[in-house]
């Protein structure tokens, strides 16, 4: 017996028996720019679900804590239900994307160390980016403890993601995470892990192998999710 708890513009979070544990049902739907854009891309709930569990079991190797338990379905994770912390912590190795606008560097220009940003968890201001006390003393979203927990977490789970990606020979760009507490008030990673926030170019000669390609019609987006799909199943 399972109850519809939510429904993003991503995925549906069921709920399961056990009130700590949900069902996240990836959806093949795919928006973009604030959901002002909207399509389909064919079987990308099974290749989102289906990275994501690949990467989630492979940071946990590495003792980070993630919701991840276990894959149900193709396209079904079963997942620990945390309190999510209403922040999008993005990692970048390489300019792209808002950075181009906001710094005027290039894109593909590589960064000396990676960059952390966070940005509010709000889609009605359109996700802002916020400074530490923006997130400290006006919002309070986290501790400053927190706060230091989350650059530690987000650096390593970058350093784990590029060298795994690097093995798929795919360039790990910047991406996107979200982190909540468990029952125990523990930090642990949760959201999705896929091309739909990460961007992934090919090392060979930097084609787009993520979501961009949706985002800027530049076709073939089905066969670039299978590709990175194909190209992490046989390296985990
Ligand atoms: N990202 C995401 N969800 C968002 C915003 C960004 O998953 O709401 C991911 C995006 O896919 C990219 C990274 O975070 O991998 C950095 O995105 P950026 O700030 O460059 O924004 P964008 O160009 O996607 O608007």
């Amino acid at each position: 017996m399972r109850e519809k708890l939510y429904e993003g513009k991503a995925k549906i979070i069921y709920s399961t028996a056990d009130p700590a544990i949900i069902v996240a049902h990836f959806k093949n739907d795919a928006t973009a720019f604030n959901a002002q854009k909207k399509g389909t891309i064919a079987e990308k709930g099974v290749v989102n679900a289906t990275i994501s569990a690949r990467l989630f079991a492979l940071l946990e190797h590495t003792c980070i804590a993630t919701h991840y338990i276990d894959q149900i379905a193709p396209n079904e994770l079963r997942l620990r239900k945390l309190r999510m912390i209403l922040l999008e912590v993005v990692v970048r190795n390489i300019v792209a994307g808002s950075l181009v606008k906001r710094t005027g560097l290039a894109s593909g220009t590589l960064l000396d160390e990676p960059l952390i940003e966070f940005y509010y968890k709000d889609d009605s201001l359109g996700d802002p980016l916020l400074n530490d006390d923006h997130v400290l003393s006006v919002l309070k979203l986290v501790t400053a403890e927190q706060l230091a927990e989350l650059r530690r977490l987000a650096l390593q789970i970058n350093q784990l993601l590029k060298d795994f990606y690097l093995r798929c020979g795919i360039s790990l760009v910047d991406f996107k995470l979200e982190f909540g507490f468990d029952g125990a008030d523990q930090i642990q990673l949760g959201d999705e892990l896929s091309p739909d926030n990460c961007r992934l170019w090919n090392l060979e000669d930097g084609r787009i192998l993520d979501k961009d390609r949706f985002r800027f019609d530049l076709g073939s987006v089905d066969a670039a999710y299978q590709e990175v799909l194909q190209r992490v199943e046989s390296a985990t």
